[in-house]
């Protein structure tokens, strides 16, 4: 980026000095024999799919850039801001490089005060690699609906030629000692293509979502490759022990030798480097989220919904359009719920938030219209002329709208059928902090910190989802308060803040 405000990128000090500087670091802190890695200390280089400004190009012609959202943004920018590094990506337009970057950054008064790499994409890799391999391949496969994927071999071919373009734009930018930290299932390949490029930076590796069984990564022609390539990062972060358990049986399975120095860890090693694994539950920002949902705005907002409530108690459904969200799972156990116990019909609305996302994909078309169906159904089934069950919204909140939602929810109803962390469930507990009831999707990553806190289910059982909403329907005030009480606790001990510090810290990365 022009104007990088850590300005040229630093030459490699003499091989002495440089000796001195990292052995000085490593020393007390290498618990392996086998590394002859330099150990870095200096800026952090973040790579992800998305950086966290986006482009548009306006109807004068001119780029502007915009703040992505979402929680990679939430949890990295004030460590870079606080560090000083960079950050590569793509912009979400078409062919758009580093020029127009900097040309539309140079005209954004509130620009990140760190680098920003742009990694271009052109339309049709934009198609092959992120919604072909990415989000046609990876996403389902490991979210667990192999019978959603679509493996085509010309996906794999783009995967491989963005992974290797990021990691030659990592390779050139990155100072001698940066500390490469590379984010999901995008950009899996960087660590062994910069590599290839002769990088001997510190790599780390964080996977967002889940990684799948070994029967199911067998499927995929492309796993072996996959799976080496993984270890060429020094650390490897994942969101549950299930997960990085998952990786461990792979590398097993897939690279011959990975375990031949049999650490007591059970890490794996590779061409005699050890790799660290590890399980870092991602968060939210407790503190900046606590405080943005006791605003004004927002309290005047969740009094308007409760307004509108009357005594109806409101069942919150906050979900990214997402079969692995598992939408019509929890329609239908909210179906059943109805039918069990007449109590609930006419005192219960379950509003069902679906975020536009992917819709270009059949498979997420094909869920809308199931969830579209669904919601039809139910309301036609138990209808009145003065109570609807459920009301749907297709759209995206305004912040102030979503954590009025949350304060005013008497029930989180939160059913992946498979996700990574479900941040969703993470900001409920912490603006909601009333007496909120959170019912959670035991293969939800959360559900590992929210054991007893929330009320666990199976969503593919219509019926653990409706003994769950009857149970929160019918749960003594004092327990509920305690119980949220506890969850918002456990969010606060461990926020975002946390996760990086002790990401950074397993990967001896902690400058
Ligand atoms: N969210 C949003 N806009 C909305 C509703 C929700 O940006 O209209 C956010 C929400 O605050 C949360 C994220 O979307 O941070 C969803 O994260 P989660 O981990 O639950 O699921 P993901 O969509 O990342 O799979």
């Amino acid at each position: 980026m022009s104007g990088t405000p850590s300005g040229a990128r630093r030459a490699r000090p003499s091989s002495r000095s440089r000796r001195r500087g990292w052995e000085r670091r490593l020393a007390p802190l290498s618990p392996f024999g086998g590394s002859n890695r330099r150990r870095g200390a200096g800026r952090l280089s973040i790579a992800s799919n998305r950086l966290p400004v986006t482009l548009e190009c306006g109807q004068d012609g001119e780029w502007r850039t915009s703040s992505a959202s979402g929680g990679l943004v939430t949890a990295m920018d004030p460590v870079l801001r606080s560090r000083k590094g960079s950050w590569t990506g793509w912009v979400g337009a078409p062919d758009a490089g580093q020029e127009v970057l900097s040309r539309a950054l140079a005209r954004t008064p509130d620009r990140p005060p760190y680098s920003l790499q742009a990694v271009p994409l052109t339309a049709q890799e934009e198609d092959l690699f992120y919604r072909g391999f990415a989000n046609e391949v990876l996403w389902p496969l490991f979210h667990g609906f192999p019978d959603r994927w679509n493996p085509e071999p010309r996906y794999w071919e783009a995967y491989r030629a963005v992974n290797r373009r990021f990691a030659r734009s990592l390779a050139s930018t990155a100072d001698w000692d940066d500390l490469i930290w590379v984010h999901d299932y995008h950009l899996m390949l960087t660590g062994k293509e910069l590599r290839a490029l002769g990088s001997d930076h510190r790599l780390a590796f964080f996977l967002h979502i889940p990684f799948p069984p070994l029967h199911l990564l067998e499927r995929m022609p492309w796993a072996g490759e996959l799976v080496e390539a993984l270890c060429h990062f020094d650390l490897l972060g994942f969101q549950t022990r299930g997960s990085q358990s998952n990786y461990l049986d792979a590398a097993r399975a897939f690279v011959p030798g990975a375990f031949s120095h049999g650490l007591a860890h059970g890490d794996p090693i590779l061409q005699g480097r050890a790799i660290r694994t590890g399980a870092f539950p991602i968060s939210i920002d407790s503190t900046e989220f606590s405080a943005a949902a006791h605003g004004p705005v927002v309290e005047a907002m969740e009094r308007e919904i409760r307004r509108s409530l009357g005594n109806q108690m409101l069942i919150l459904g906050v979900d990214r359009l997402d079969y692995s969200k598992g939408i019509p799972e929890k329609l239908r156990g909210f179906d059943l719920a109805l039918e069990r116990s007449p109590e609930l019909r006419g005192s219960v609305l379950l509003k069902q938030l679906v975020v536009p996302s992917r819709d270009q994909i059949p498979a997420y078309r094909k869920t809308k219209d199931e969830i579209e169906v669904l919601v039809r159904s139910i309301n036609q089934r138990w209808g009145t002329d003065a109570w609807q069950p459920v009301e749907y919204l297709y759209a995206s909140w305004s912040r102030s709208e979503l954590l009025a939602h949350y304060r005013a929810a008497d029930v989180a109803l939160v059913t992946p059928l498979n996700d990574g962390m479900n941040l969703v469930a993470k900001e409920y507990a912490v603006a909601n902090q009333g007496s909120g009831v959170i019912i959670l999707s035991a293969f939800a990553g959360a559900a590992a910190e929210f054991g007893f806190e929330a009320l666990l289910v199976d969503p593919s059982e219509p019926d653990s989802v409706a003994v769950a909403i009857l149970s929160a329907f019918q749960m003594p005030m004092r327990e509920r308060r305690a119980r949220m009480a506890r969850a918002g606790t456990t969010v606060r001990i461990q926020d975002v803040h946390g996760w990086v510090r002790d990401f950074l810290a397993e990967g001896m990365l902690a400058g």
